[in-house]
């Protein structure tokens, strides 16, 4: 029995919904509702190996700031989402950092860096 689903594009403000119908083994029969090829090769993408950027905060143990706003320099698997939050948590960061530094390099073996989004102090 074939599978639909819907998947919203985030390739651009237009956020076109891609309707998919996958066979029995997952390959793709039809694809309905994208507006450009590069919607068609997002949706494919989502459905193979679906990626995040996450954003998170880290611990300063300062009590006037006691969170550091982070992300990660690039999107990661979802799959990998659980595992650096994990990381993150156990982080703790010292003054000064700067917007772009690298808080945890290669955070959960994800080959993706946790960096800051914000100078501190501002
Ligand atoms: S399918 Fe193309 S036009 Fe539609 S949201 Fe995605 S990138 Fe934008």
């Amino acid at each position: 029995m074939a599978a639909k689903q819907t998947i919203i594009c985030i390739g651009c403000p237009l956020g076109c919904r891609v309707t998919v119908t996958q066979d029995k083994k997952g390959n793709v029969t039809a694809m309905k509702g994208a507006d450009c090829k590069q919607g068609e090769k997002y949706v494919l993408e989502e459905l193979k190996n679906p990626v995040r950027t996450l954003t998170a905060t880290v611990r300063t143990g300062d009590e006037a700031f006691p969170l550091l706003p982070v992300r990660t320099s690039k999107p990661v698997l979802k799959v990998l989402l659980k595992p650096i939050m994990r990381e993150t948590v156990k982080a703790m960061v010292k003054p000064p950092v700067k917007e772009g530094d690298v808080i945890v390099k290669n955070v959960a073996k994800s080959k993706a860096d946790l960096v800051a989004t914000t100078d501190w102090p501002g």
